[in-house]
Formats: C-alpha cells, sequence, structure tokens
C-alpha cells in the first residue's frame, strides 16, 4: 500500500533516532538526569536574548504585512541584509538577486537537488558524512557517490575524489565544519579539490556545482578562520541555517546564496525560487525572516561549546580513545574500543550513556557524540566513559 523505497528506508535508517527512542526508554526508567544522551544535534542552548527581544518586538509591534505570502525567495529587505554580511562574510560580492530564504539548510538542500539535477545525475558525497544526504539527493532522482576519508584527518582521500568523478557527476557536497567529525577542511584541501575539479569538468566537458551545506560556520573553534567556498569555487552554492548559530531549529530558517561567477546564474536563482514553492515549502517562515535579519550578525556562546569540546576530548584522549581534534560544529568522532560500533554503542547503554554508531555515517568503526548537552550533563557522563573503556579492555 505504501511506497516500497519509503517503507524500506524506514527499516533500514536512522540509528540515530532509534538511539533517541532508546533514550525516552531509559529516561522513563532512571530519570533525565541519569541519562547521558548524546545523540541528537538539538543544541540544549537558548537562543541569545537579542533573538527573543527581536521576536517580542516584532509579535508586539505587527507591521503591517508581515504574516503574509511575499515573495517566494524571501523578504527583499531580509535578503539585502543577508547578501551584505554574507558579502563581508566570504569576500565575494553578493546581491539580494543571489539569496533565496530557505526552510533551513535541509529546506535548502533540497530546493538546490531539485533545481540542478536529472534522473542519475550523480553527487558526490565525502564520508563520514551527515545521514539525510542520501534521501535528500534520492528524493530528486540523483545518484549518491561516497568518496572516503583520509582515515588521519578526516578530509576527503583526494585521489578517491578523482576516481570517483564521471561525466555523470553534477556536483559535490561539502560540509565543513563537518557533521559528524567536527573537522575544518584546509584551505589546501579545497584549492586541490577545486584543481581536481577544473581537470575534470575540462575531460569531461562537464560543469560541477559545489554545494556548501554549512549549518556550523559560526561554531569554530580556536581562532580558525573558515575558507571561504564561494572564494574559492567558481560554481559555488552555499547553503546556511540559524538551527545551531542562533538555536533555532525548531523555527526552520536559513538560506541559500549562489554564487554570481555561476554561468547561468540568473536561471539557477529564478529554479531556485520556483523549487522553494513547489516543494511545497512556499516560502521560508515570515517571522523569523525579520528576527533574523536583525540578528544574524551575533551567536550562542561560542566559548561554552568549546569548553565542552575541552572536556570531552581530554578526558577520552585521557581513557586511550584516537580522535581528531574538531575544530568546529559541537560533534566528536572517535574511534570505537572495540571493533564492532554497533556492539560498542550497545554496550555503553549499560551506563546509560547514548551515543550513535559511526556506521551510519559511512565510517563504521567509530562513534558520535553530540555535546550541544549541559556541561553538568558532560560532567556527570565522564565515569560513563571511563567504565566504558574499562569494559572494552576486559574483553581484550
Ligand atoms: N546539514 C548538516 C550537516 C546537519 O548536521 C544538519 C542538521 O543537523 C542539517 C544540514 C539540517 O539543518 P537544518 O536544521 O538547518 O535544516
Amino acid at each position: 500500500m505504501l511506497s516500497k523505497k519509503v517503507v524500506n528506508n524506514l527499516t533500514n535508517s536512522s540509528g540515530i533516532r532509534a538511539m533517541f527512542e532508546e533514550g525516552e526508554r531509559l529516561r522513563k526508567i532512571h530519570g533525565a538526569q541519569n541519562v547521558f544522551d548524546f545523540t541528537l544535534g538539538n543544541p540544549d542552548m537558548e537562543p541569545p536574548s537579542l533573538v527573543k527581544d527581536t521576536l517580542k518586538k516584532y509579535i508586539l509591534n505587527d507591521e503591517a504585512g508581515i504574516h503574509k505570502y511575499m515573495n517566494n525567495a524571501g523578504f527583499a529587505d531580509v535578503r539585502e541584509k543577508v547578501a551584505q554580511s554574507l558579502t563581508k562574510e566570504t569576500d565575494v560580492e553578493l546581491k539580494a538577486d543571489n539569496i533565496v530564504m530557505t526552510c533551513g539548510a535541509a529546506g535548502g538542500l533540497n530546493i538546490i537537488f531539485k533545481s540542478i539535477l536529472n534522473p542519475d545525475e550523480e553527487v558526490i558525497i565525502f564520508a563520514p558524512y551527515f545521514v539525510e544526504y542520501s534521501f535528500y539527493i534520492d528524493n530528486h532522482g540523483g545518484k549518491t557517490v561516497i568518496v572516503k576519508p583520509d582515515m588521519n584527518t578526516f578530509e576527503p582521500d583526494l585521489n578517491d575524489l578523482k576516481s570517483k568523478i564521471s561525466k555523470n557527476t553534477k556536483a559535490i557536497i561539502i560540509n565543513s565544519p563537518n557533521n559528524p567529525t567536527g573537522v575544518i577542511y584546509k584551505e589546501e584541501t579545497l584549492i586541490k579539490i577545486s584543481e581536481i575539479l577544473k581537470e575534470k569538468q575540462k575531460e569531461f566537458g562537464t560543469e560541477i556545482f559545489v554545494i556548501s551545506d554549512e549549518p556550523y560556520n559560526k561554531l569554530v573553534y580556536d581562532g580558525v578562520k573558515l575558507p571561504s567556498i564561494l572564494k574559492i569555487f567558481d560554481n559555488a552554492i552555499q547553503g546556511c541555517s540559524f538551527s545551531k548559530s542562533l538555536s533555532l531549529p525548531g523555527e526552520r530558517i536559513g538560506f541559500v546564496a549562489a554564487s554570481p561567477k555561476i554561468k547561468e546564474i540568473n536561471m539557477l536563482m529564478d529554479a531556485l525560487i520556483f523549487t522553494n514553492r513547489t516543494l511545497g515549502y512556499v516560502n521560508a517562515p515570515s517571522l523569523f525572516q525579520k528576527v533574523i535579519a536583525e540578528t544574524m550578525d551575533v551567536t550562542i556562546n561560542v566559548e561554552e561549546y568549546q569548553k565542552r569540546r575541552d572536556i570531552l576530548y581530554n578526558h577520552l584522549i585521557g581513557l586511550g580513545f584516537t580522535c581528531v581534534k574538531p575544530e568546529g560544529a559541537f560533534y566528536l568522532f572517535p574511534k570505537a574500543l572495540i571493533e564492532d560500533d554497533v556492539e560498542f554503542v550497545k554496550m555503553a547503554l549499560k551506563y546509560n550513556l547514548l551515543i550513535v554508531p559511526g556506521k551510519g555515517f559511512g565510517c563504521p568503526g567509530y562513534f558520535r557524540i553530540a555535546y550541544c548537552s549541559s556541561l553538568d550533563t558532560i560532567n556527570a557522563a565522564l565515569p560513563a566513559f571511563e567504565a566504558l573503556a574499562k569494559d572494552c579492555r576486559e574483553l581484550g
């Protein structure tokens, strides 16, 4: 009766959700304070007070027309502000016409794929990757092609990338800071990728889009500067959201910005606006478009995330885990202490510790910790990691 594909996906996907449900079960038995749930990238911090104050202002002093439909691309004044802010950030001159307001980064990715993909065209993703990419690509008839990582850095293996680009490659996705590793790709790596793309586009006579999925671009630590994808790649389309930088994931607000250097830029912008409409999003939420226009240059307390990273990372290293030190986002992706990551995650449940196997991110043998939960939870969970490490050592 139902779509075979969807039923199949329901059966085979989302270890993350399954762990979340397991968390609900454990919380009922042991109480929320005794369960250490590091499964979902759902920020615990409240949005900055400026966001709440701006929201109140718009609710109380209702600007006429604020709740109406607007251009499917979003309010013109909001897109103008996004363009100005992004121009400063990326060093690439952007206009309001290069911006479409979207229902988060997820909505942005779906309108990009809908706009660019023909049946069976390929989109390259780098392992370990955000689990939803292949579903979004499949939504629009595309095929996912996976490039393996350099296991020492979790940057893409560039020889593998070279070998995977074909005449059917329509796009690659770059996600840096990365979910699940927190790694920021180095500028020199990105420049090498751009050289590979140039060479392959010449060989096949094709154009390949570079989709930069950047919901974490404001969560950067240790003073690292995030390289500008719009600057490095001519065919760049950047998707951003305020889900993480302003702790607003439930409000579904973000934007897509396309490089003015793309050959058919006007047609692409029309396609993005059309698909925003016809996928049923119609437009990004009106109230939150107005709110982010006045708040997008602030962020939640990034130092607080850095503190959490340091506590967890140092503790895990002390226990004998290996892990690439993340420079952004709010994830750690250590190697499991036994070969089977799924079994490792099951062993953690004994200590009410909820983590996610790496298998679902395309990297078996590893596991993900989302440290967007309180410092109290993190400190309380440290003995659980210690007990888990001891159990693994005893297994030999
Ligand atoms: N891309 C990545 C890499 C993510 O981690 C997420 C959410 O966790 C998204 C996209 C979707 O974000 P949004 O809530 O803005 O749709």
